[in-house]
């Protein structure tokens, strides 16, 4: 079923993304991701090192990069030529390293077998397409797919568990919305020119502010057009009209 999506929603959906430009510093040395993608035009090795940040923060995942890469090389060829318990040994540190040390290894054997599918091609595709042939490949999902084609500058916005919760938070996304559907009403919300700044400051956001157990709502800049804390207000207030003096002391406390 399409989307229908009124004016008044991208109006506040605007002014939430503006107000977080205005407040939310987003440092590229904070995503792995970037940093890579910052020293090379090679897509190989971006890919390489988002699959480490999955599940992995990205202090870690450039951690198991770095080493990867004075061990072994971030080559489809010297990735190829190694023994999968060797990649596992060198990225230990970015967790999960039995599983993306298979999915290396067969990434690597992918790219060399098949000259015609080599990621600079796939990125040239159209984005529906780039993503069906990205998501092919070992440990590639639809997050990761995005997080590449968005660092290629096409049009797409990738949701970690950062921007889904933001977005929930925020309304920008219904509650029980999976992958495609919150990156869908984003999408719809704003426009393409935002596409690639919004993760990283929903991310950003979500990291320091929009925490995931105990949000710092009294320190958010979005507070106001914010649905969640509203809901959370009048529930405290219930709370607080039923509770003795020293249950609200703590409430206090733990928000605070
Ligand atoms: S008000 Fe609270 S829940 Fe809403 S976006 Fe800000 S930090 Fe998150």
């Amino acid at each position: 079923m399409a989307t229908v999506i009124v004016d008044s929603e991208r109006i506040r959906a605007k002014r939430i993304l503006e107000i977080l430009k205005q407040n939310v510093s987003v440092h590229d040395e904070d995503f792995a991701t970037l940093v890579v993608a910052r020293e090379t035009s090679d897509p190989f090795r971006v890919l390489v090192v988002t699959i480490f940040s999955q599940s992995c923060t990205d202090i870690a995942a450039l951690r198991a990069y770095r080493t990867l890469d004075r061990q072994v090389g971030v080559t489809p060829q010297s990735l190829s030529r190694t023994k999968t318990q060797d990649i596992a040994k060198a990225i230990r540190v970015a967790g999960l390293y039995k599983q993306k040390s298979r999915a290396l290894k067969k990434l690597a054997q992918i790219s060399l077998k098949h000259h015609s599918r080599t990621l600079d091609g796939i990125l040239r595709y159209p984005v529906d397409q780039a993503r069906f042939l990205l998501q092919e490949l070992p440990n590639v999902g639809p997050k990761t797919a995005d997080v590449l084609l968005s660092v290629w500058g096409r049009s797409t916005i990738s949701v970690d568990t950062q921007v889904n919760r933001v977005s929930k938070r925020l309304g920008l996304a219904p509650q029980k919305a999976k992958y495609e559907e919150v990156r869908t009403a984003l999408m719809h919300l704003y426009k393409p020119e935002d596409y690639h700044s919004i993760p990283l400051l929903f991310m950003a956001h979500g990291r320091k502010t929009c925490r995931s157990p105990r949000p710092r709502c009294s320190s958010c800049p979005d507070e106001r057009l914010c649905p969640f804390i509203q809901k959370n207000l009048e529930h405290m207030s219930q709370r607080v009209a039923h509770a003795s003096p020293r249950h609200v002391n703590q409430s206090i406390k733990r928000n605070s």
